[in-house]
């Protein structure tokens, strides 16, 4: 029997200390000692809808959390239950009987993974499978219901975000246990009968449940779909870029700029991290990682060595919280300083699998991160005007340049065929809030189109959320009708910032 443990009304916080609230209940979700995946996810469906009557009966709203990683305020609930999920976290490979006859061959590629498994989790059961996820975040830590609930992605310009490896979602609500596929169905009736689901093979509903910020229902369990183990060189970098470099990555000649700081072949994944007080007079940091095949004789590096991610750059937040003059000397020594050893192209070569790609993080009070996300081709135009902006508030974080292709989910914020996503990452001073604005600002002046990360400071409403996803936003409200067709039961979901982003 799955099991809810109280632990009575307090403060929460989330992992970043950017925002609180006062729960009027933590609980936290965990399995029982059923033996079968399909066994352990029936309890956990179960109990989450005598949960979600319960609250319906008592009038209280109620807030599944991940990890708390979003530094935005769409994990927080008011006097409400804060459900947390880090428990349900159990992974398992699936058999051709678990799917629908014309889907038998599929078996070996999907994994069924609960909500609350971390990133990291599932990559490691990936791994124990000799199989692996495509694309991933910086960082590891998030829970994989919670990373897809806001379309955290990283930077294999090939793929999307971490929603994308999605197939089927668990999906529990107080009147029904949904497994939502694409119309085309995935899993056998017999596989949904004895995890206590109903099947909604639905293309909208499926697209919506994909990225769903936390506002489709309470996720209970997701189908995976990954691909043959495989590896990643790493070679990282400081090095002087200039504009025609930025006019390179905005055209997708990915390769032309590997081949000038680093290999000669397409890159799998190509990040820049920049000083935006001086992009092209200090130097950048470029991370490169080259597809390889699996070779198990090769002795993993430690992530950090062999990083898809930049959490060591987090750190300079402390430095740069206490200084405020000599702003872009303090931010160059931190990003060289918090950077992992450079590893260059005739230094012996680190190669770890994806999994092994990401560290674990320390929690850092007090940062702020925000983005935008555009198309690619546009990245030429708006650099200037971006930095610029940023500059004549304050500033005071690096800038990412991160690539990815369209995402899946109708509220996906990289919605262009190709995208880049400018990050902002750094102390949360004002100076930040004040320059992102500025960007915002900008961007609208120039109308250059582009979208905002749904768990990061975003400025979003519920207007701009419409007029920013149109038709996909109408699509989305409808699916979530579909999938919580009684007003009252959506309401057990809202909290204010889900509510001020009209998504509930
Ligand atoms: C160190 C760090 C690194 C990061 N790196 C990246 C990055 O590289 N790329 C990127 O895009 N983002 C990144 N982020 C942002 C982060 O990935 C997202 O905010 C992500 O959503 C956090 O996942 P979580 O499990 O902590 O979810 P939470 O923050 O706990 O929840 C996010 C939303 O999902 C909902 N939710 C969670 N679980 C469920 C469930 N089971 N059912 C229904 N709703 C649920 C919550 O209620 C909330 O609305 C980073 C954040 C941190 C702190």
């Amino acid at each position: 029997m799955a099991r809810i443990i109280e632990h009575g009304a307090q403060v929460w916080t989330n992992y970043h200390k950017t925002f609180s609230c006062n729960v009027a209940q933590r609980m936290e979700l965990a399995n029982g000692d059923e033996n079968s995946g399909r066994a352990l996810l029936k309890a956990a469906a179960e109990e989450i809808q005598a949960l979600l009557r319960r609250a319906k009966e008592e009038g209280v709203t109620v807030r599944p959390l991940g990890a708390g990683w979003s530094p935005s305020p769409i994990n927080l609930v008011q006097q409400g239950w804060l459900v947390e999920t880090r428990r349900l976290n159990r992974c398992f490979s699936l058999s051709a009987e678990h799917l629908a006859a014309d889907r038998q061959g599929e078996a070996e590629s999907l994994m069924l993974v609960q909500a609350g498994a971390t990133v990291d989790e599932v990559y490691e059961s990936a791994e124990e499978l000799g199989r692996s996820l495509r694309t991933g975040g910086a960082s590891n830590g998030q829970t994989i219901a919670g990373a897809c609930a806001t379309g955290t992605h990283g930077s294999a310009w090939q793929y999307g975000g971490l929603q994308d490896h999605i197939r089927a979602v668990q999906i529990v609500t107080p009147e029904n246990v949904w497994w939502i596929t694409p119309s085309g169905g995935l899993l056998s009736d017999r596989f949904v009968a004895e995890t206590a689901s109903e099947l909604l093979a639905d293309d909208d509903a499926f697209a919506a449940a994909q990225l769903n910020v936390g506002s489709l229902g309470f996720v209970s369990a997701m189908i995976l779909e990954t691909d043959p183990i495989f590896m990643v060189q790493n070679i990282q970098k400081a090095a002087r870029i200039d504009p025609e470099h930025i006019a390179m990555l905005s055209n997708g000649n990915f390769h032309q700029f590997s081949a000038e700081f680093a290999l000669d072949e397409e890159p799998y994944f190509l990040q820049l991290i920049l000083n935006p007080f001086n992009p092209f007079g200090r130097k950048a940091l470029l991370r490169f990682l080259y597809r390889r095949p699996y070779d198990a004789s090769i002795p993993l590096p430690k992530p950090g060595a062999a990083g898809a991610g930049y959490d060591a750059l987090t750190l300079l937040a402390e430095a740069m919280l206490s200084v405020d003059l000599l702003k872009e000397d303090v931010l160059q020594l931190a990003m060289e300083q918090a950077y992992p050893r450079n590893r260059d192209v005739d230094d012996p070569p680190a190669i770890a699998t994806w999994g092994n790609t990401t560290e674990q993080h320390n929690p850092i009070a007090n940062l702020f991160n925000g983005s935008v996300t555009m198309e690619r081709s546009k990245l030429a135009d708006a650099f200037g005007r971006i930095l610029e902006s940023f500059n004549e508030g304050g500033g005071g974080t690096v800038t990412t340049l991160r690539f990815v292709k369209k995402a899946a989910g109708l509220l996906a914020p990289a919605r262009w065929d190709d995208n880049v996503v400018i990050d902002f990452d750094g102390p949360n001073l004002e100076s930040a809030h004040r320059s992102y604005a500025n960007v915002i600002a900008r961007l609208d002046k120039a109308s250059l189109e582009y979208t905002r990360h749904w768990g990061k400071t975003n400025n979003l409403d519920a207007a701009r959320v419409a007029l920013d996803y149109g038709d996909d936003y109408t699509r989305w409200r409808k699916a979530q009708q579909r999938i919580m067709p009684d007003p009252s039961d959506r309401q057990i979901f809202a909290n204010e910032e889900l509510m001020k982003l009209g998504l509930i």
